[in-house]
Parts: structure tokens; C-alpha cells; sequence
């Protein structure tokens, strides 16, 4: 197998980029820097020209705006394999996992052509005769799109094919942590763009750097809507930022994410389900099972399990055949989960990265690390005897992104899904609470920032909404019956 930097090398020629710039990216397979970006120096210059691609664009019919993303859509069909061997490289997910996130890249640009022709608005009926109320949705202008290193292309591709058929402009600060990944989305989209033909130059522009790139970007009365992904440190920074000058946040943050085991619960599913979403990208997915919230009646042959399960994942580099967890993204990962699990068990893997066994911890609720989202792979385990205490439980943190029970009861199913059930955004059955379809809407309540991204009808976040009311009559009635008679 190549180094991490030499296989780097091959892909970033393959995508005809250089690889040369003043901000590194290291690979957490080895630790090695693998290759470097130009960091952006002119937020005032793409701010600009965001605007004027912004201008441009919102001229052009929506079902034609589909088709450049039709268009960018084959080109990561294309090169799925190559772009998901970067994501790989870059922030250590397995490959079958890197290739999952690119399927969601195409899946959403699948979605957002169909959604190109069905900008639906309303029509109203008026309380005055010969009159007509109508809702439309406009373009709304330069989007920015701040992303995280866990899913460090889907989550463009989420906002990025939407605000395009919404007939936005789009500047991208993707996370430091890997730059390389967007400078090839990039080269994709560029020649999606040539085979459109016309499309402004600037209709898609990546800002490389860290937070105070993102700042700036953030700060500038021309992002018309800062759609960001990160921490919830990073949203609360940011959100009142925005605020201060009216603009629009979509805010998608941190999760603490349970499953409920319920008696009736069939145990080889949820064995299955606990594993995908515990381990799968290392435990770094906003929607990482955190919480495993189990009846008492079957816990401990659960526990027992999980313990196996966890001893047996094969833990490596990403790249090899067979290995379901990779490194995790980097030294400070490893110093938080330590943090919280003292005795958290490292594996020599590959000299360089830092590679853990998946840890499972059982506590009493409430418990003060539980309540937290550590960015590793740690598993809680809560026991519970009623129902309504395990929701409560479920309920019981400050964020609200993603849940799930798995049950065979139709009852508890139906009150968990139910008003008076899970507080999330996202509650599933009989599924783990990780890896969701592109076709719903996809964020969480409370400290998990409220937005919705991806399917549904999420694209409205990229729009402006217009109410007209039109007369068509002789006479000039005033609503609510008024008389304005000199
Ligand atoms: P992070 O908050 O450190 O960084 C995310 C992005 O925000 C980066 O691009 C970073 O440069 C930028 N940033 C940081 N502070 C900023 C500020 N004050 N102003 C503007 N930009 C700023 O997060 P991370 O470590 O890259 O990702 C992990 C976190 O992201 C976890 O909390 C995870 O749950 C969350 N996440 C949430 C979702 C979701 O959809 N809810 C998806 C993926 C990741």
C-alpha cells in the first residue's frame, strides 16, 4: 500500500491540482502532510464576485440551473472512486464509508434537478373581489457554506445543489482539517460548468483557511444566508454574529444521539444497528450513537454483547479491505476522549495516527460526561425500567439531533415518534440513529442550532419567500374592510 502523501500526490494529479500552497493537510492515517492550499487572503474580492456570479445567475431558469447540477452529478459519478480515496486520506473515514458520502453528493444532486422544476409557491384566495394572492420563491443571494471535517463533502453537496437550483451563488470555507477534498469538488463543478457553457466563473468559490476566514466571510452584509456545520461552539460564535447584521443562519451542530433497546427489541437488528452507528466514522458522525439506553430485563446480555463486538473490530488503515474503523482525525481527538475515559485503550495501527478501541461505559443517569458530545468513539450505556424514563432520558441533554428505539411494540414505537416523545429532529425505528437518506430533512432541535438541510422541503432556506397580492378589478377595496374616504 502507497504512504498516505504518495497516494495524495497521484490523486491530487489525477484531479490536475498542484498541491502547493501555505496551509497544509495532514493525513490522520500517518500524520504526514499530504499536501497544501492557497489560504484565501481576499474575503472583500470574493464577496464581490460572489455577488455579480449572484447577479448573473438568478436570470437563468431554474429547470436550466438543474442542469448544470444534472451536469456536476455525472462528473461525481465519474470520479467517485477517486474523490472518496482523498476523503479517505484526508479525514480517515474507510473507504466503503468515503464512497457512501460521495454517493450522497450525487444522490442530492439527483433530488435537487428534480427540485429544479418544482419551486412550487401558492396561490391565496383574497378577501377583496378581483383580487389575487400569490406566494413565489426568489433567488436570494450569495450563500455561505461553512463545513466540518467529518463528512467533508456531502455536506457541501447538500447545500450546494440546492442553493444552485435556488439560483444562488455559493462560497465554500470547508474545515481546515481538509482542504484538499473541496479544491477537487471544486475542479468537478469547474468542468460541469464548461459543459454548461455560460456559467459565471465565480458561481462557485472556495475561501480556504480557519475560523478567521470564516469569520470574516460571515461577517459580510453580502452572505445573504451562512448555512454552517461544526461544533456547537462554533454556532454559538457564529450565530449572533449573523444575527447582528439580519442575515440568515442555517445552523446544523452537535449531536448527543441515543438508541432505546426496549424488551421486545429484536437484539440481532439492534446489535447490528449499535455497531454502525457507534463505530462508523470512528465515533466522529453528528449522529454517533452517544447513549444506549437499555431495558434492564436485557441488559446485561446486551452489555455482554456490545463488549464483543467492540474487542472485535478490526481497526486500521482505512484503505485496507476488512477494517471498519479508522483513526481518529488527530492528537486533540485523542486528548478529549481520554478526558472522559481515562482508561481508553489505544491500537497500533499505523505509526503516525492515532487509532482507539471503541470504548462502552456504563453510568447512572444523569451523568456529567453522558450530557456532553466527546467527538470519539464512546458509548454510554443507561439502564431504564419504563418507557417514559428512557424518553426522558433521550430527551434529557441539551442537544437534539438524532434518536432511535428499536422495539417490536407498536405502542412504544408510535409514542416515541409521537409530539410527546423524542425531542429530535431525527427519530427513527428499528434503525440506528446514524446515516441518514439525502430525501428528508435532515437537523436537530435545541443546542443542535434548529436548521434543516438536505431533502424535504429544506430548499426554502435558500430562497426568498414574496407574497403579492394582484388586482384585477376596477375599485381599490382596502383589507380588512376599510373606508379611506377624503
Ligand atoms: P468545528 O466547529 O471545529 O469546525 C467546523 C467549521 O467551522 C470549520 O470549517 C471551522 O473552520 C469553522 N469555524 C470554527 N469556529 C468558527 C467561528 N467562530 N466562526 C466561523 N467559522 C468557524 O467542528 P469540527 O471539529 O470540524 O466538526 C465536528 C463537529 O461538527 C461536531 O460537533 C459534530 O457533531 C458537528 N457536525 C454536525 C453536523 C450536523 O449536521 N449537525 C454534521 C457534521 C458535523
Amino acid at each position: 500500500m502507497l504512504s498516505p502523501a504518495a497516494e495524495a500526490s497521484d490523486l491530487l494529479r489525477h484531479f490536475g491540482l498542484s498541491g502547493s500552497g501555505g496551509l497544509d493537510s495532514r493525513s490522520p492515517i500517518d500524520g504526514a502532510v499530504i499536501g497544501s492550499v492557497d489560504e484565501c487572503t481576499d474575503v472583500e474580492g470574493i464577496c464581490a464576485a460572489a455577488q455579480a456570479a449572484f447577479l448573473a445567475w438568478r436570470t437563468v431558469p431554474a429547470p436550466r440551473r438543474g442542469e448544470l447540477v444534472r451536469l456536476w452529478g455525472e462528473e461525481l459519478r465519474r470520479e467517485k472512486t477517486a474523490l472518496a480515496r482523498l476523503v479517505t486520506l484526508e479525514c480517515g473515514k474507510i473507504l466503503a464509508e468515503a464512497e457512501g458520502e460521495v454517493q450522497e453528493m450525487i444522490d442530492i444532486c439527483d433530488f435537487a434537478v428534480g427540485l429544479s422544476r418544482q419551486l412550487y409557491g401558492l396561490t391565496i384566495v383574497s378577501e377583496r373581489p378581483d383580487h389575487r394572492m400569490m406566494e413565489q420563491w426568489h433567488p436570494l443571494g450569495p450563500v455561505l457554506v461553512i463545513s466540518a471535517f467529518n463528512f467533508p463533502v456531502a455536506v457541501f453537496a447538500w447545500n450546494a445543489a440546492l442553493a444552485l437550483v435556488c439560483g444562488n451563488s455559493v462560497v465554500w470555507k470547508p474545515s481546515e482539517k481538509t482542504p484538499l477534498v473541496a479544491e477537487a469538488v471544486l475542479v468537478l463543478l469547474r468542468r460541469a460548468a464548461e459543459r454548461f457553457g455560460g456559467v459565471p466563473e465565480t458561481l462557485v468559490q472556495v475561501a480556504q483557511g480557519g475560523r478567521e476566514v470564516g469569520e470574516a466571510l460571515a461577517d459580510h452584509s453580502r452572505m445573504a444566508l451562512v448555512s454552517a456545520t461544526g461544533s456547537t461552539r462554533m454556532g454559538r460564535e457564529l450565530g449572533p454574529r449573523v444575527a447582528r447584521r439580519f442575515g440568515r443562519v442555517l445552523l446544523e451542530l452537535g449531536g448527543n444521539n441515543a438508541m432505546i433497546v426496549a424488551p421486545s427489541a429484536d437484539l440481532k437488528l439492534a446489535e447490528r444497528g449499535i455497531l454502525f452507528s457507534a463505530v462508523g466514522t470512528a465515533g466522529q458522525r453528528c449522529t454517533t450513537l452517544r447513549r444506549l439506553i437499555v431495558h434492564e430485563s436485557i441488559a446485561d446480555q446486551l452489555v455482554a454483547r456490545v463488549r464483543e463486538l467492540f474487542a472485535a473490530v478490526n481497526i486500521g488503515d482505512p484503505r485496507e479491505p476488512g477494517v471498519l474503523m479508522g483513526p481518529l482525525i488527530d492528537e486533540a481527538a485523542w486528548t478529549s476522549m481520554q478526558a472522559v475515559v481515562p482508561d481508553a485503550e489505544q491500537v497500533e495501527a499505523v505509526a503516525g495516527g492515532v487509532y482507539v478501541r471503541p470504548a462502552l461505559v456504563e453510568v447512572e443517569w444523569p451523568d456529567h460526561r453522558a450530557l456532553n458530545e466527546t467527538f470519539a468513539p464512546i458509548l454510554y450505556l443507561v439502564r431504564y425500567s419504563e418507557l417514559d424514563q428512557a424518553i426522558a432520558i433521550n430527551n434529557g441533554v441539551r442537544q437534539g439531533l438524532s434518536s432511535s428505539i428499536f422495539t417490536t411494540d407498536l405502542r412504544e414505537a408510535e409514542r416515541f415518534v409521537s409530539g410527546v416523545g423524542s425531542d429530535c429532529g431525527i427519530a427513527n425505528v428499528n434503525i440506528g440513529p446514524s446515516g441518514a437518506e439525502i430525501g428528508g430533512a435532515f437537523g436537530g432541535e435545541k443546542e443542535t442550532g434548529g436548521g434543516r438541510e438536505s431533502g424535504s422541503d429544506s430548499w426554502k432556506a435558500y430562497m426568498r419567500r414574496q407574497t403579492n397580492t394582484v388586482n384585477y378589478g376596477n375599485d381599490l377595496p382596502l383589507a380588512q374592510g376599510i373606508s379611506f374616504d377624503p
